[in-house]
């Protein structure tokens, strides 16, 4: 008996593992299509000076319209890892940001661009000559691009990762460790690879002014980014107590919904309108 319900204990679990597969591989089919068929998409999250809100940077952050439904990053992303596809969709966003963030500076505003990269397009073949390529044929200067990368993708390959990456910042690219404070190796990270910019992660700002210690931990990194002399951004401001705050701690950059949200390049469009607008003069407000 007890051998009976081990059994169907082994089928139940096989059942599960074999529909798991399926779904993944359906997906990974659904994920090339998708690439052929367009249907990735990016938005645009502006990173803004706190003390003047003028924007100084924008993220770029995939999308996916499947059909008419939006599926978020962290759906799909391990699967295009896992199949490689994220090497042409990486390069595809890599383009096609350098290129739109190229027009907006083209009309005197004065933008950088974030990017994500994940490990397998960092160990590609030729991923500096491809990110050098996108520089070139866009034409946006190597200073206005940062890439972003996070601590878990240096614990395999991390020799080949480090140099990569350092051949990109010896032309002129930044480099940013996004999510920082939330993996085991931040502090040990930073004395490996030399990076421009911290983004202090939501997981922090979330309890700026609620949670004693997360807001001791949060100073505590402005102050550490500071004094290594490294940008510090803060990420996931959805409150106006955690910009009081930030701005009291000295963070000089931040990103977060009650800023702005990611938005399509049209959104982008408008923003960069109002942005370089003249100030109307005071008569005519009347
Ligand atoms: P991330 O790079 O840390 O990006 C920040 C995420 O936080 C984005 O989620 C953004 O929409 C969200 N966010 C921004 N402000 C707020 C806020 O105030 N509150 C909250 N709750 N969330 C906020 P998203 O777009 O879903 O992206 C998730 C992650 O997927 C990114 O985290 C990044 O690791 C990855 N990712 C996104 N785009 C790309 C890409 O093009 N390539 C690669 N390799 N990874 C990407
Ligand atoms: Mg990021
Ligand atoms: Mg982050
Ligand atoms: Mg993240």
């Amino acid at each position: 008996r007890a051998k009976e319900l081990g059994g169907r204990r082994v089928e139940v679990f096989a059942a599960h593992m074999h529909a798991d597969v399926v779904r993944r591989l359906e997906l990974a089919a659904d994920l090339q299509r998708a690439l052929l068929a367009g249907q990735f998409a990016i938005e645009y999250q502006p990173v803004v000076d706190l003390a003047t809100s003028r924007v100084t940077a924008v993220e770029a952050l995939v999308r996916w319209w499947r059909g008419s439904t939006l599926v978020p990053p962290q759906q799909f992303l391990g699967a295009a890892e896992d199949t490689g596809l994220i090497v042409p969709l990486g390069e595809w966003i890599l383009r096609e940001s350098c290129r739109e963030v190229a027009a907006w500076r083209a009309s005197s505003w004065d933008i950088g661009l974030s990017l994500n990269l994940s490990t397998r397009q960092i160990t590609a073949p030729r991923f500096v000559e491809t990110v050098a390529a996108a520089l070139a044929e866009s034409g946006l200067p190597a200073s206005a691009l940062t890439l972003e990368v996070i601590e878990e993708m240096l614990v395999e390959d991390a020799e080949e990762i480090i140099g990569r990456l350092s051949e990109l910042r010896a032309m002129g690219v930044r480099l940013a460790i996004d999510d920082f404070g939330t993996g085991y190796a931040s502090l040990a990270l930073l004395r490996q690879l030399p990076v421009d910019l911290i983004k202090i992660d939501p997981s922090f700002v979330c309890g700026l002014g609620r949670d004693e210690t997360l807001t001791l931990l949060t100073r505590t990194i402005v102050r550490l980014g500071h004094d290594l002399g490294l940008m510090v951004v803060a990420e996931g401001i959805e409150r106006p107590e955690q910009l009081e705050l930030l701005r009291e701690m000295g963070c000089t950059r931040g990103q977060g919904y009650l800023v702005a949200r990611p938005m399509a390049a049209r959104g982008v469009d408008s923003l960069m309108r109002t942005s370089l607008a003249p100030v109307p003069p005071l008569q005519n407000t009347a």
